[in-house]
């Protein structure tokens, strides 16, 4: 995750779920047999999750029918959530497909709603596109991937439940790779800022989040049932968000705005749903949006008195510049891995401290230099003031042409 082919690397290696494929794994990566309902969850009255391959699909109900985020990891398997979703909510017709962001394992199963409305921001589908090419180069990775695994489970003793888990795992990964292997189909509206869905009895807000986990996270927030859900967009406290390196300023300054209007504890929020962990608290909204304002003003700090990249690395250390945000231990190593690397990512964001008139010192030996100049902006640091709010509801959705094919490439 380290670089700008995350979002391919994402789904064809990391989320094929196929490392230590001998070590005892969780049940959650078996794609089901048809008809089998026990991975549907109830949220709410309103509110069905249901969760085959690791990352999770949901279903509202609504007077003017059923509105689905995300999708399970094949076409097939979706179709069949959506039938035992509407059948467990009382049926009703499809309104939309919501995608959260565009990494496969969230919208790999969009075609199962080829010709009902798919809703994503403008930042996904600019994502989605980028990711493509990017796609292509891993498939033979990840198709290399699925070979190893086949021969580690030929391995195992037949029939063994060592084989038979490897084989279930296995078989969901052809899946998804079968899935994701055509162009995924595209996002059909699309809204830069913010979308509100009014739906008779219940609203659903979709709030653009700007390039956090993906290109183009989004929040989805349903008041009236005191849901909000983030996706892949906000990490629990304790781990240390990765700020990917194609982040701008602009991004960090949104994701502090939206993060500022959701811990707003008048919003009274019941559950912060997540695709793939447990619920987060306001606390980890909170402490998110702590950590990227604190981050920023430190390293701009440091930039600002000309201490080079690699000192201000050591002395912007965790437990020392961020101790008071961190009231539970993360997870040490990691956190403080990803936290070095996203000193360096702010290091090419902040504003670059004006040259003296006239220096008789040599160049400035930054490797991450030359980036910042060109990436920063004004020099206005993205402080989240109290109540800030994103940017208001002024735009409107842009609706692309209807059913736009999904593209066999080989
Ligand atoms: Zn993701």
């Amino acid at each position: 995750m380290s670089n700008r082919n995350c979002s391919a690397a994402v789904l064809l290696l990391a989320c094929l779920g196929l490392a230590g494929l001998t070590r005892p794994v969780a049940a959650q990566v078996k794609l089901l047999p048809p008809g089998d309902s026990s991975h549907l969850t109830r949220i709410s009255d309103r509110v069905v999750m249901s969760q085959q391959a690791g990352s999770r699909m949901f279903a509202l109900k609504t007077a003017r029918g059923l509105l689905f985020i995300d999708t399970e990891p094949t076409p097939a398997a979706t179709r069949e959530a959506i039938a035992l979703m509407e059948k467990e909510l009382g049926g009703g017709p499809v309104i939309a497909l919501v995608n959260t962001h565009e990494h496969y394992d969230h919208i790999a199963g969009d075609a199962a709603f080829e010709g009902a409305p798919i809703v994503a921001t403008q930042a996904m589908v600019e994502g989605l596109r980028l990711a493509e090419p990017q796609k292509l180069k891993f498939l033979p990775q990840a198709e290399q991937v699925v070979a190893k695994a086949r021969a580690e489970r030929d391995s195992l003793k037949p029939e063994s439940p060592e084989y038979r888990d490897a084989d279930a795992r296995i078989r969901n990964a052809e899946a998804m790779l079968a899935a994701v292997r055509p162009a995924v189909i595209a996002p059909t509206v699309s809204f830069s800022d913010r979308l509100t869905l009014d739906l008779g009895d219940r609203t659903v807000r979709l709030v653009a989040m700007g390039r956090r986990h993906s290109y183009g996270d989004m929040l989805i927030f349903v008041p009236e049932e005191h849901i909000l859900f983030t996706a892949g967009a906000v990490d629990p406290r304790g781990y240390i968000p990765f700020i990917p390196p194609f982040t701008r300023p602009e991004d960090l300054q949104r994701n502090i705005a939206v993060l500022t209007e959701f811990a707003d504890t008048s919003l009274e929020l019941k559950r912060i749903i997540t695709g793939h962990r447990p619920d987060l608290t306001v606390g980890d909204l909170v402490f998110a949006r702590d950590y990227y304002d604190r981050l920023w003003q430190v390293v701009a700090r440091e930039r600002a008195r000309g201490t080079t990249l690699e000192q201000a690395q050591q002395r912007l250390v965790l437990d020392s510049a961020f101790a008071d945000l961190l009231d539970k231990g993360p997870a040490p190593e990691a956190s403080n891995k990803t936290h070095v690397k996203n000193i360096e990512t702010a290091w090419a964001l902040v504003p670059v401290p004006a040259a003296p008139a006239v220096s008789a010192a040599p160049p400035r030996a930054d490797k991450a230099a030359p980036t910042a100049v060109k990436a920063a902006p004004a020099a206005k640091p993205p402080v989240a003031r109290p109540a800030q709010k994103a940017a208001p509801a002024t735009a409107k959705p842009t609706v692309a042409r209807p059913a736009q094919k999904a593209a066999p490439k080989q």
